[in-house]
């Protein structure tokens, strides 16, 4: 198995190297910016949008050959049409409905996110980097290089310049330490419940900064707008988002990494997240019901994170040698695990599954989860039959 991995070194340019660099990334986030404005003049005059090709013959026979944006042609040109490749990428998951969070590109602003990507035309020595139109530059080798090296990142922290080299390295194929199977119900009330009756992450820890939030966003309201204080709060505001930013991701790790690392195979409810996270109000000619109890119920799903919490029990059992599967989320809610009788007053509250059949009665987002395990168990029964019948199907991998 090959796997790709991005080691980070602190760079140590020259006062010319520093200048040249700022000036690649300002070239960069002009070209971003002009591929997006063309981009949303074009949406919003219904004609289709540009593609990586098209852009490409833009920049190389419009913006560099006119006046105005001459200057283009002092950057390494293989670094501009990696950008217009990710603005590229960035407008396909923007209009992909896999990737609900996605979202409309941003224009770029000087100072935030400066980098710049060479494809080619690199190469290491010792502690040094040579990078295209830049020559040598030094790097604080805090450890040594593995594998080939694919392609090269220079981006800006603060006042402190990087880069971030990926390598390819060929490891041996994983085997999974476990052979055991596990479903997981993504939750509203805990993040991810599973059927091995173990949980992950509570959500509630979340309220109490939302809390914070909404009452840092009122004091804000009421300051001057760009005055000095409006200001300080603002950057208050800011420190609480990404609180709540880092302390999802921590609980995203830990959960993922422990269930990734209990369970060979994961199994998970195919579920339209951009769907349920959708604005309840409805249209004015259709409103929404129930407006105000979704609006908090869809809060707690983008809280959660579950695209992300998906991507990584993906990644992380890649590398362990386990895999993750998808499976219809038609009843999961409201099937009894124990009997199977399916009824919607089988749930009583958000929380709390009773089946007024057998009288079984749990939590219901562990009830969902072991209906999420059964469910996989019947999709690959399925899987391994289609296998015997049809030879093109390739082999599940266990
Ligand atoms: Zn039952």
């Amino acid at each position: 198995m090959k796997i790709r991995k991005g080691m980070k070194f602190r760079l140590e340019p020259s006062n010319v190297q520093r200048e040249r660099m700022s000036m690649f990334a300002g070239h960069n986030r002009a070209v971003w910016n002009k591929a997006l404005e063309i981009t949303k003049d074009r949406l919003d005059r219904k004609v289709p949008i540009l593609w990586y090709h098209e852009l490409n013959w833009n920049l190389t026979r419009l913006w560099k050959q006119s006046e105005e944006m001459a200057w283009l042609n002092d950057a390494p040109s293989q670094s501009l049409q990696q950008t217009l490749k990710h603005f590229d990428r960035a407008m396909r998951d923007c209009f992909d409905r896999n990737q609900p969070n996605k979202r409309m590109p941003r224009f770029k602003k000087k100072g935030r996110g400066d980098s710049f990507v060479f494809p080619q035309g690199f190469c290491v020595e010792g502690n040094r980097i040579k990078l295209p139109k830049l020559g040598w530059v030094r790097f604080r080798k805090s450890r040594e290089l593995q594998g080939t090296m694919k392609s090269v990142t220079v981006s800006r922290n603060g006042k402190h310049w990087f880069v971030s080299i990926l390598c390819e390295i060929e490891v041996p194929d994983p085997v999974h330490a476990s052979l055991t199977a596990v479903g997981i119900d993504r939750g509203i009330s805990i993040m991810a419940a599973c059927s091995d009756e173990r949980d992950y992450g509570n959500v509630r820890a979340f309220r109490k900064h939302q809390k914070r939030l909404a009452k840092a966003q009122r004091t804000l309201s009421r300051k001057v707008k760009f005055s000095n204080n409006w200001k300080k709060q603002k950057e208050s505001i800011q420190t609480i988002h990404s609180k709540i930013a880092n302390m999802r991701n921590d609980a995203l790790h830990k959960a993922s990494t422990e269930i990734s690392k209990n369970h060979a195979m994961i199994f998970m409810e195919k579920l339209g997240v951009s769907r349920m996270s959708k604005s309840a109000k409805g249209t004015i000619d259709k409103p929404g019901k129930q407006v105000k109890a979704k609006s908090g119920l869809n809060r707690s799903i983008l809280d959660t994170g579950w695209s992300m919490f998906a991507a990584m029990l993906e990644y992380k059992q890649a590398w362990n040698g386990g895999c993750v599967q998808y499976v219809p989320a038609a009843y999961t809610s409201q099937r009894c695990s124990a009997c199977g009788y399916t009824a919607k007053t089988n749930r009583v509250s958000q929380s709390k599954f009773h089946c007024r059949h057998c009288g079984h009665a749990e939590n219901a987002d562990r009830n969902a989860a072991r209906n999420i395990l059964a469910a996989g168990h019947a999709v690959l029964a399925c899987g391994v039959d289609a296998v015997a019948t049809t030879v093109k199907q390739e082999p599940l991998a266990v």
